[in-house]
């Protein structure tokens, strides 16, 4: 069976990792572009990044959402990086529907595009012409609510927008080993397989890896588990898997794992590690908002 036989735009979670993935070529960025690549153009692109976790649910509704820099101790290129992707305010008030009962702001003013969006969106969609709105990430809510409205996300599928993610399945900024710049930690890479079987099999239950024995040390902070769950929760609304699109860690403690749902990408091992974080002598990593 083909991805697209039923129609619908396939989804995806990204893991960013560092933000300066978005200037380099590596197996993860070769991985999110070949994820780009092999989508029917969408009609727009709903991103949930974990580096807009606020206390509201909101959705960008401006016309030309800005490049946020939302990050310190980096180079100057990656402060120049611009995504100029329009928003469409239309498709912001389609989110706000089919998120209800959840009520979703329409945010026409405060935030824009951040790192955990355009640094991914450069490789998969690197003609910056697909319109782009991001859906906040609630702190106030329980897992099982995002996994919820994940799922309620599903059928803009079948009308022709892609979701997608972006956080990282293992983030712990405060354990990284910087002699391990391509490896993950046992106690990672637990986690890391743990959540494989749960999404492949059961995507219905990753709200559940919250009980894992490694989450907290997986996730001190959730911000970068959560938009895993809106993936989760859309391909639990499809009965369909998340399959894996490229496997690695970065630094011991961050997962690079990528997934997609009715993607037609195979999965890549093809391609060298990701990219680096600032000298911690600098900036502590802790610090750096990545
Ligand atoms: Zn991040």
């Amino acid at each position: 069976m083909s991805p697209m036989s039923d129609g619908s735009m396939p989804a995806a979670f990204l893991g960013h990792g560092s933000p300066m993935n978005a200037l380099e070529t590596n197996r993860f960025t070769a991985a999110w572009r070949a994820f780009g690549a092999s989508a029917p153009r969408p009609r727009g692109i709903v991103v949930v990044s974990a580096h807009w976790y606020v206390n509201v649910t909101a959705v960008t509704a401006m016309p030309s959402p800005r490049t946020i820099h939302d990050f310190y101790g980096f180079p100057r290129p990656l402060f120049e990086v611009q995504y100029p992707a329009p928003g469409d305010p239309g498709l912001a008030e389609e989110v706000a529907e089919v998120a209800k009962p959840t009520s979703v702001g329409l945010d026409h003013d405060g935030w824009g595009l951040d790192h955990g969006t355009w640094s991914v969106l450069v490789h998969a969609f690197p003609r910056a012409d697909v319109p782009v709105v991001q859906l906040s990430i609630d702190a106030r809510r329980t897992f099982d609510e995002h996994l919820e409205l994940g799922a309620r996300l599903a059928p803009l599928r079948a009308r022709g927008v892609l979701v997608l993610g972006s956080g990282n399945v293992v983030h712990n900024l405060r354990e990284l080993d910087w002699s391990r710049p391509d490896l993950g930690e046992d106690w990672a890479r637990r986690f890391d397989d743990a959540a494989r079987e749960v999404l492949a099999e059961r995507p219905a239950d990753a709200a559940a890896l919250q009980g894992h024995p490694e989450f907290r040390r997986a996730h001190p902070t959730p911000d970068h588990f959560l938009p895993l769950l809106y993936v989760a929760g859309a391909a639990a609304a499809a009965g369909k898997p998340l399959r894996r699109l490229v496997a690695g860690h970065a630094y011991g403690s961050i997962s690079m794992a990528a997934y997609g749902l009715a993607a037609a990408c195979p999965e890549t091992s093809e391609g060298g590690p990701a990219a680096s974080l600032p000298d911690p002598r600098v900036v502590p990593p802790a610090d750096a908002n990545v």
